[in-house]
């Protein structure tokens, strides 16, 4: 049996976590069989907060893109472009060290009700 890993990402040699899977497929005493890397597995997925810019404020000074340990901040010609929301995890690292205070941390749960009030508007 190829052993699940508890991550949703998929793995070469594990099959990912379904919403339809219960205890019993787990690896025996929760093994893991190989080592995760952030270009098997979107660890955006983890992410509870979400940091979201405002290009009003930034001043481009990239100090986030420096401080941030996922390398989730794309730089474009020197300046800040966007966020990797697949690997960016919410750490909440680039909003604390914004100068300018340009990157705000939003609850997952609460942009989802906004984007779905939204849609049901339109
Ligand atoms: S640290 Fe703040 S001001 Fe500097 S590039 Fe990032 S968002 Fe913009
Ligand atoms: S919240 Fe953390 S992982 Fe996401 S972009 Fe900011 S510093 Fe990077």
């Amino acid at each position: 049996m190829t052993p699940f890993n508890r991550n949703f990402g998929q793995g070469r040699n594990t099959k990912a976590v379904r919403l339809d899977m219960n205890w019993k497929e787990l690896t025996k005493a929760g093994n893991i069989y190989e080592p995760g890397n952030a270009a098997t597995y979107e660890t955006g997925d983890w992410r509870t907060i979400r940091p979201v810019w405002n290009k009003d404020r930034c001043i481009h000074c990239l100090i986030c893109w420096r401080y941030c340990p996922d390398a989730s901040i794309i730089s474009t010609d020197g300046k800040f472009d966007s966020f990797d929301y697949k690997h960016c995890k919410g750490c909440g690292i680039c909003a604390s060290v914004c100068p300018v205070h340009a990157i705000d941390m939003f609850s997952e749960d609460e942009i989802d009700r906004r984007e779905e009030a939204r849609k049901n508007e339109e």
